[in-house]
């Protein structure tokens, strides 16, 4: 490169000194040239705009006006503070401007003679508009470097604004920034790309953003850098899928025993659908590749990925490998072992379930069998990671719920062996295609779009206090015909003893409203010991009681489909997704279901668009979709650890297209040259290396 924007520091622009580019650092972590360049304005004013004096009338927006000055006068308030004061006039009329400081600096400014522009949000008072300290330049002489243009506005602090480093001493010392890099700056994006997507060059974007012509040039700039910024996170994402594509081993699954066809033929109590045939061939196909699968399985909640999971276990298990699931809680990991069993019951494939909670004796018996390879599946929560977890050959790992699985907890389990496991990644939150693209873009996606036959969308309603009697008739309506109800109350762990309070009033209230013997309870909370949340959830699985009362601790996972009714208090207080979870463990037999979103009169804004979803559509796709347009990126687990948190421009929720055509650049950069050797791929190159060059866990291109 003929000019290093990374190695040239802060103080090198003029107007840094040593005390400025010091705070620089502190406080915006702008270290470098190429720091400050990216601080990109977090909007702009529009000064492309003028006004006439008539046309004001709101005190709302900012008005641009040229006019001239007259009857300046050094005046008091009613309760005695000076102020300064003069009418500013143009051919329309006149308003008048106020200040209560600086007032030698605007006696000497203001002349009767010259033009100036005033510029600022007028104030509206006793049926009048005038302005207080408006921001005024000479017309003609554009002191401002947003005169006439779009200003752009930049976040800062109070220590910076204090040195001169407001919005507009920073604008002051980009100006400065861009002089110096002028006719210097490295294309970084190879040309075919530029060319392709009709991009403007990086030194155009990187002025235009800051100072921007109109608002069309402003457009230009932030496709560009959107673009450029998405595309070097699509080349780590795709280089890191086509290294473990090409040069992962893994086990290749040859049929040795016969249990799959004993299952299919013997056991399975209902046709596969036909997304499940369609998934299920993905997964062969990975395991007989001589690749390590690396596979998402996403499907909304109730679309039988459980099914998915034990069926490519036992793939693992005819090939005479060991197979594990592992799920986020301990509810689950019973559930699963206890669904599994039943499911292969009558087959000789030992099956056992280790959690935290594992007696050591259990423990010893599990640790033998799986050192010999008689275990053949082995089901639990976290405790399948530890150390002392060994397998004699480990052919797949399948994770439940993978949200609450980070990366670093996937690759533990490829320590286990010789050859890394194929891992099977299965969750229930639907993440939206561009972003599972992006999040887990080293991860090859199936998706079950089909829900087994017979089911009908759940009927979600919101409702408040005034209806709670009606529904509570309707409640013991639907148990008089057998079905089982949920009601979940929020568990937030900020004010998590309140909640355990509310849940307990809230069961000593419906324990009078639904009287024993008639009605049983079972309560589930995440205070409670293991064994006795399992002793509760097993009463309710197996329908000896016929209500549910719990915190969030159900949300995940639990099946029982006779379950009709899911009431959830205070649904305003839940996130989209959670009440989709939620929603999902009703609506799992044949019976008709009920969700109800029981809220306060009051609620936000947001919150009234959560429940609007719920109330409008049962697809976790759109709801997911709406969520991240609510919630932002960064609050959706797993971008947090991966950094796209701190995109700079681009916005995962917003900018999907962008990253849909990045992905497709990328893919096409990666044909032509996976090295990255050819010249013209230099500087793409060298400016991959330099962002990736502290970030390990992205792929190398060397
Ligand atoms: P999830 O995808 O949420 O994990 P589950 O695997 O728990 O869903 O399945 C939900 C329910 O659907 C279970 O009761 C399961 O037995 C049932 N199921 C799964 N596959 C089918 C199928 N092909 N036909 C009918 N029912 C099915
Ligand atoms: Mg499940």
């Amino acid at each position: 490169m003929n000019f290093d924007l990374a190695k040239t520091p802060v103080e090198y622009i003029k107007g840094v000194g040593p005390k400025k580019g010091e705070l620089l650092r502190k406080e915006l972590d702008i270290h470098t040239l190429e720091h400050l360049l990216m601080y990109y304005p977090f909007r702009y004013v529009d000064r492309t705009n003028f006004n006439t004096i008539s046309e004001i009338r709101s005190n709302d927006i900012d008005y641009q006006v040229i006019g001239k000055f007259r009857g300046l006068s050094e005046n008091k308030t009613k309760n005695g503070r000076k102020l300064l004061s003069a009418f500013f006039y143009d051919a329309t009329g006149t308003v008048e401007v106020t200040w209560f400081h600086g007032f030698k600096w605007i006696k000497e400014f203001i002349k009767p003679d010259l033009e100036y522009v005033l510029f600022g949000k007028p104030n509206y008072f006793n049926g009048s508009y005038s302005f207080i300290h408006p921001e005024l330049e000479v017309k003609g002489e554009q002191v401002s470097v947003s005169f006439g243009k779009l200003q752009p506005i930049y976040s800062t602090t109070e220590k910076l604004s204090a040195i001169g480093l407001h919005s507009k001493g920073i604008s002051k010392i980009l100006q400065n920034a861009l002089e110096i890099v002028k006719g210097k700056w490295n294309e970084i994006l190879p040309q075919s790309v530029i060319e392709q997507f009709n991009l403007i060059d990086r030194e155009e974007a990187f002025t235009q953003i800051h100072f921007p012509t109109t608002q069309e040039h402003l457009h230009q700039a932030k496709l560009r850098l959107k673009f450029e910024e998405l595309f070097f996170i699509q080349v780590s994402v795709v280089w890191q899928k086509m290294f473990i594509k090409h040069n992962q081993k893994g086990f290749v699954f040859h049929e040795k025993t016969n249990f799959l066809k004993r299952f299919y033929r013997e056991k399975l109590p209902f046709n596969l659908t036909n997304a499940q045939i369609k998934v299920l061939r993905e997964i062969r196909a990975d395991v007989t590749s001589g690749h390590q699968m690396n596979r998402l399985l996403q499907g909304d909640v109730g679309s039988g990925k459980t099914l998915v999971a034990l069926i490519s276990m036992l793939m693992a298990v005819d090939a005479g490998h060991q197979a594990c699931l592992m799920a986020p809680t301990e509810i689950l990991a019973q559930q699963h072992f206890q669904t599994i069993s039943e499911l292969l019951d009558g087959l000789p494939v030992q099956v056992r379930l280790l959690t935290g909670n594992t007696k050591a004796s259990l423990r010893k018996e599990i640790s033998q069998m799986l050192s010999d390879g008689s275990l053949k599946i082995l089901i639990g929560t976290h405790a399948l990671i530890e150390d002392s977890v060994r397998f004699k050959n480990l052919g797949l790992a399948v994770i439940d719920e993978q949200h609450r699985f980070g990366v670093e907890q996937r690759a533990k389990l490829w320590s286990k062996n010789r050859l890394p496991p194929h891992i099977l990644v299965m969750t229930a939150t639907p993440i939206p295609r561009t972003l599972a693209m992006t999040l887990y873009g080293d991860l090859d996606v199936s998706i079950i779009d089909e829900m087994p036959p017979g089911r009908t969308p759940v009927a979600t309603y919101h409702i408040t206090e005034a209806h709670r009697l009606k529904l509570y008739g309707f409640i013991k309506q639907q148990i008089a015909k057998g079905r089982q109800v949920y009601i979940v109350y929020p568990l937030i762990e900020e004010s998590e003893k309140l909640d355990l309070l509310a849940l307990e009033e809230g069961i000593e209230s419906l324990q009078r409203i639904f009287p024993l013997p008639d009605y049983q309870f079972s309560v589930v909370h995440g205070k409670m010991p293991p064994d006795v949340k399992a002793h509760e959830m097993d009463r309710f699985v197996k329908g000896i009681s016929n209500i549910m009362v719990s915190t969030t601790v159900i949300e995940v996972g639990v099946n029982v489909p006779n379950a009709t009714i899911m009431v959830i208090e205070n649904a305003e207080r839940f996130g989209l997704s959670q009440l989709h979870q939620l929603r999902g463990r009703v609506g799992r037999g044949a019976e008709k279901s009920y969700c109800f979103l029981m809220t306060g009169n009051k609620i936000s804004s947001d919150a009234k668009v959560r429940i609007e979803t719920m109330c409008q559509t049962n697809d976790g796709f759109k709801i997911a979709e709406i969520d991240l347009k609510l919630r932002g990126p960064g609050e959706i687990s797993g971008t947090r650890q991966s950094g796209l948190a701190r995109l700079k421009i681009a916005n995962l929720a917003t900018d999907q297209d962008i990253i849909q055509i990045t992905r497709e650049a990328a893919f096409n950069l990666y044909k032509v040259d996976p090295e990255l050797s050819k010249p013209e791929h230099k500087n793409t190159k060298l400016y991959y290396q330099h962002l990736y060059a502290h970030n390990s866990h992205y792929a190398k291109i060397s």
